[in-house]
This record gives structure tokens, sequence and C-alpha cells, in this order.
């Protein structure tokens, strides 16, 4: 309510409006109870993701003469202190390392393509083994009705072994059903990694210190401060990425290419591996909110 009567002072004997449009929606929707984003001074990028080396604890920021500090708050201990242009210029410096070359992109891309294929002719494989089983689970019914009815069995003993293959036949079609969409979903979290790794770099300059937050702990597993230095540790498949650097810059084609192709092997499986019954659409939405979609077709056209 205090609020209120703050608000009707601005506004008292003015007769144009002194706050914009935009501050006095923010405004009416916090009355309203909306959950608007917070306005962004004691927003800390790194808060709790830094930890210090020698002790272990977390690291507090705080806001000194302009500049952002994350220290090592423990007695007794060396108490780590970093500038966080210290942090973003480290974490620059691995990001810079994931962009990839616009060969390297296609060259990726491409594999995407392929392996999609394949897994498009496995389904077919596999969809044309699903329907000779259940051709045969609906042969087995007919004969079991036939015997039925030729009195072979009683009517509980039919009762039970029809049962019995319809539960085997709903056994095969969920199986069938799991491999099409595990195969799915590997490649579309690979397209999505590949988008985000491609962008990471021109995300973080650009991003505001909320996007930066969501962007560092997607994209790395471990922050450490040692004195005045930070030590970054990416995630797995982007570490994979990043360690392709020293084998493809300067490298003849031949070799990049085929350290590419097991890059991108490595990065298949570790997708494969992933738990895929969670659904990676977050993630995937997250990417593609955040990159501008390469035209791919474009790309390809003006490479010909
Ligand atoms: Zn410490």
């Amino acid at each position: 309510m205090i609020k209120i009567e703050k608000t009707s002072e601005v506004f008292a004997g003015i007769h144009k409006p002194i706050i914009s449009k935009s501050l006095f929606d923010k405004v009416h929707d916090v009355f309203n109870g909306k959950n608007i984003k917070k306005q962004n001074r004691h927003f800390f990028v790194f808060r709790r993701l830094i930890r210090c080396q020698s002790c272990g604890n977390l690291l507090i920021p705080e806001r000194q003469k302009g500049l952002i500090y994350y220290r090592c708050h423990t007695r007794n201990c060396q108490r780590s202190t970093l500038k966080e242009e210290t942090i973003d210029k480290e974490l620059l410096q691995n990001f810079k390392k994931l962009q990839l070359t616009d060969e390297e992109y296609l060259f990726l891309r491409q594999e995407s393509v392929k392996e999609n294929n394949n897994q498009l002719s496995e389904m077919e494989t596999a969809r044309k083994g699903f329907l000779l089983q259940q051709d045969h689970i609906k042969d087995r019914l007919s004969k079991l009705a036939d015997a039925y009815v030729d009195g072979v069995f009683d009517k509980e003993t039919y009762l039970e072994k029809k049962n019995a293959l319809i539960f085997e036949e709903q056994a095969i079609k969920e199986r069938f059903a799991n491999f099409n969409s595990n195969n799915q979903e590997v490649l579309k979290r690979f397209d999505a990694f590949l988008e985000l790794v491609n962008s990471v770099y021109l995300c973080y300059e650009q991003a505001k210190p909320e996007d930066r937050r969501h962007l560092v702990k997607t994209v790395t597993s471990n922050f450490t401060a040692e004195g005045k230095t930070v030590l970054v540790k990416l995630e797995t498949p982007f570490e994979m990425v990043v360690e392709r650097q020293s084998f493809t810059s300067g490298s003849p084609y031949r070799e990049a290419t085929r350290t590419l192709a097991s890059l991108f092997k490595k990065l298949f499986i570790y997708f494969k591996n992933l738990d895929t019954s969670k659904s990676s659409d977050e993630f995937i939405n997250y990417v593609t909110s955040k990159t501008e979609k390469k035209s791919i077709n474009n790309f390809l056209k003006s490479n010909h």
C-alpha cells in the first residue's frame, strides 16, 4: 500500500506521465501479483557456481565500486578472489574454441543427416520385422480359434492362450515404438547441441545476465578458483568439441574429416547413452530460442 502512495506522489500535480509506459506496466504487474523478472541490480551471474580450490566453499559475490567480485569468506583460507571480468574472459576463451568453422559445421551436419538416413533404413527393417511378427501372431490367433471351435481346448485354456498372444503382440508394439522414439531423440539432441556449440561464444557476449547464467550452467560442469585465477571445466560433449581443435587446425583435409567423423561418432554415442526417457525438449527449446537458425539450405546453395 505504501508503494501505491509513492506512485501516486509521482503523478501528483503532473499532467504528463513522467514514468514510461513499460515502467507503468511493470508496476501494474507487481500490484496484480504477477511474477515479473527481477531487475539486474543484484543479479550475480556466477552466484553459487564457483568453489574455492583450497577450502571447497562457494565464493560469495559482492559489488564494489561498480565491479563485481567473488570471494572466499572462509577463515584461515588463502581467500580466493575473482573479478567477474576475469571469469568472463576465461569463459570466452573456452567458448571461442567451441566455434566451428563453416566447413566443420557443414561436415557435422552432413554426418547427422547420414546417420538419420541410416536410422530411417534401420527403422524400416525394424518395421518389416514388426509386421512379420504381427502377422505370425494373427496367424496363431486364428489357428487357436479354429482349435477351440474344433473342441481341442476348453474355453478357459483357449482364453489363457489367447491372452498370452495378445500380451506378446503388445510387447512387440511397445519395443518397436521405443526403438523409433529413442533414435529420433538422439539426433534431435545432437542437432540442438550443434546449434548451441556454434553460437555459444556470440550468445554469451550478447546475452543478458540471466541468460548468461543459464548458458554457463548448460555448458560448464565445474568452476573453481585458485587465488586470482579461475579454472573452468566444460560439460563432456563440449569438452569433446574443444579437443578437436588441436587435430583439425592446419591438418590436411582428409585427416581433418577423419577427426570430425570420429568426433561425430563420440558425440553420437554420448547422446545415445544419455537417459532418453527424459525429454530434452527443454534443452532444445532453450537452444533454439537462443540461436538464430542457420539456413542450411542457403548455406549449401552458396557453397555449390
Ligand atoms: Zn577458500
